[in-house]
């Protein structure tokens, strides 16, 4: 499922940026990360004795239609490093020019998207939200063509391992049990080692597989987060977070929102991601059904059973994440199903609130640091972001009876995300060969919940004018 590989040569490289904090994690000294050894690390060309890189195999349903061969057609897994807690990482490049499996593709990447996987993946880890991380990104000096030249990259990806979904799917299509089965074990002892332990080890894969995905999807709603292009080969086994193209945090708070430029049904849109990555474990199910069981209709019995837990498993982590959002988590008196802030009671007033979100297109982060001011207070902030003290006052007045803890709602509702007008305006100057916005951009949203003085421009809504905005795949 892999090809031996290398990658391209850069005329002059360049690092634009380095995650000094990983790299430790990993072991890594940033200094020498830096040095023309280390950046021949970063593109590929020199790995340490014994490490060997390879291009995988996948398959992938993209946007509902499958195709059995797609594979790392631009990346290149160097290798695995153990970090400092003793956890096997792979390290992986994106950008290293073309494989075997590169199709029709150039296999290279462009500086504006490498930078953006960055910060947005960076963002997204500072939020405690599971996801593949980025070491480093270095301009290759070369040229890719897009619609228009730009400036080259290449991306160094961290991730807890790169299966996915679409790597069942490979070894399934390849109609070898064994493969299938190995790479199942290779999953259990590498993600989800407590499955061993269970009574049907493959079965318990794949439920661990889905409370992770039910999880991890859960997490990206409550803080809006849109991927964008959640393609089988774009959902991984581990639960993190892969492939940052097409993703945008939202600004209105409106569940249709769709950003990338070929969605054109909104199949990845904002408020249907719960259903999707269900829909995607569904496929996950059928990649593993020759393990579930012998009987092909007791394999589909169990996998229907296993799958059908997912809304629930869902709708708990969403609810457990929205009651947080509004300061009222857990707490003794409130466990009561039927007391006024017991769990089903709140998050029927979330529901609620969300309405009045979407009614008036309310920007989604800028809402919730609001209500904390309310908690304390000063409704002012929530008056001018829903204008429409009638519904607005009533729900504040059911919400304020029930005490919340605004000092909680603050660690859990970040005040700086990745706005999409600032991430264009600094990816924009990076291309031209100013980095500075982008590196100021990339210190705030790593203390997203921490609310400094002089950065009021990165909590602020986007500007009216800003209009719908546009993201691209596979640039
Ligand atoms: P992605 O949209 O990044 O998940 O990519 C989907 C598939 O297209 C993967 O197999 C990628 O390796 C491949 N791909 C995307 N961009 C390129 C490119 N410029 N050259 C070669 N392969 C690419
Ligand atoms: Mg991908």
């Amino acid at each position: 499922m892999a090809i031996p590989w290398q990658g391209a040569p850069a005329p002059d490289p360049r690092v634009l940026v380095l995650d000094e904090q990983l790299a430790a994690e990993l072991g890594l000294d940033p200094a020498w990360l830096r040095s023309p050894d280390g950046v021949q690390l970063l593109l590929g060309r020199s790995v340490p004795a014994g490490a060997a890189p390879v291009a995988q195999a996948y398959a992938g349903h993209q946007f509902g239609g499958f195709s059995p061969r797609l594979g790392d057609g631009r990346a290149l897994l160097l290798g695995e490093l153990v970090d400092a807690h003793g956890r096997l990482r792979d390290l992986h490049l994106k950008g290293s020019g073309r494989t075997p499996f590169a199709r029709g593709g150039d296999g290279l990447a462009a500086v504006g998207p490498m930078l953006r996987e960055h910060l947005v993946s960076r963002a997204v880890h500072a939020m405690g939200i599971p996801t593949t991380r980025s070491l480093a990104v270095v301009a290759t000096g070369r040229t890719v063509q897009r619609e228009t030249p730009l400036p080259g990259a290449v991306l160094a990806r961290v991730a807890a391992s790169h299966l996915r979904v679409g790597s069942f799917q490979y070894a399934r299509a390849t109609g070898d049990l064994d493969l299938l089965r190995r790479l199942a074990d290779h999953a259990i002892s590498r993600h989800h080692p407590g499955a061993a332990r269970a009574p049907q080890p493959y079965l318990a894969l794949f439920e661990a597989v889905l409370a992770a995905q039910a999880s991890l999807v859960a997490r990206w709603m409550l803080v809006g987060f849109v991927h964008g292009v959640m393609n089988t080969d774009n959902t991984t086994i581990s639960g993190e977070t892969i492939d940052y193209g097409p993703c945008a945090f939202l600004d209105a708070y409106d569940p249709s929102t769709v950003y990338s430029s070929i969605d054109h049904g909104g199949r990845y849109a904002y408020g249907n991601q719960p259903a999707v990555a269900q829909w995607n474990l569904a496929r996950l199910a059928e990649a593993l059904l020759p393990l579930l069981h012998e009987d092909e209709d007791e394999a589909v019995r169990l996998a229907t059973e296993a799958l059908g837990t997912f809304p629930e498993r869902y709708r708990g982590a969403w609810a457990e994440g929205v009651r947080a959002k509004l300061g009222l988590a857990a707490r003794p008196d409130r466990e009561d199903p039927s007391a006024p802030g017991g769990p089903a009671a709140v998050t029927a007033l979330a529901e609620e609130l969300l309405e009045l979100l979407a009614v008036h297109r309310a920007d989604f982060t800028s809402s919730f640091r609001a209500l904390a001011a309310a908690a304390r207070g000063d409704a002012a902030p929530v008056h001018r972001l829903l204008p429409d003290p009638g519904a607005v006052d009533a729900w504040l007045a059911r919400w304020r009876a029930l005490e919340p803890d605004a000092a909680g709602m603050d660690r859990v509702n970040p005040v700086y995300v990745p706005r999409n007008h600032l991430v264009e305006e600094a990816l924009t100057a990076a291309t031209e060969g100013d980095t500075a916005p982008f590196l100021r951009m990339l210190e705030v949203v790593s203390a997203p919940f921490d609310e400094r003085p002089g950065l009021e421009r990165y909590a602020a809504p986007a500007p009216e004018d800003f209009g719908a905005y546009r993201t691209f795949c596979g640039t």
